[in-house]
């Protein structure tokens, strides 16, 4: 509730700049670049196997298909099933933001972890 009402005062000042008020020109530029995020490919950041902070390669990956053995699949199989049961319609449509998935692999030891992915529009790695 409380989410939603502070996320519309953001799109209600795009509106108005798009209706021209003149000061809001800078105002829209910055709207626009929210949902671009920008990393650099290479970074410093902790390794948890190295147990330490060392530079890191980021590569952008996608989430591959459930597989149809996994518990968590297997549990939806399971409740979806029959006439009853919570996840039920399933999720059907297209969120405006998707999750962007990096892997970062340390360059010390080679190794490579995932951390959560953050929502975003558009996604670039800075050159
Ligand atoms: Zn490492």
């Amino acid at each position: 509730m409380f989410l939603g009402s502070a996320s519309s005062p953001v799109s209600r000042a795009v509106f108005l700049g798009a209706a021209g008020v003149g000061e809001t020109t800078i105002f829209i530029y910055v709207a626009a670049l929210q949902h671009l995020m920008k990393r650099p490919s290479i970074i410093k950041t902790y390794c948890p196997f190295c147990g330490q902070h060392t530079e890191h390669d980021l590569k952008r990956v996608k989430k591959k298909k459930a597989s149809e053995f996994k518990q968590g699949q297997r549990r939806f199989r399971r409740v979806t099933s029959g006439y009853r049961g919570y996840p039920r319609p399933k999720p059907q449509g297209d969120k405006p933001t998707k999750r962007i998935y990096l892997r970062y692999t340390c360059k010390e030891c080679g190794k490579a972890h995932q951390k959560k992915g953050v929502r975003a529009k558009r996604f670039e790695f800075e050159r």
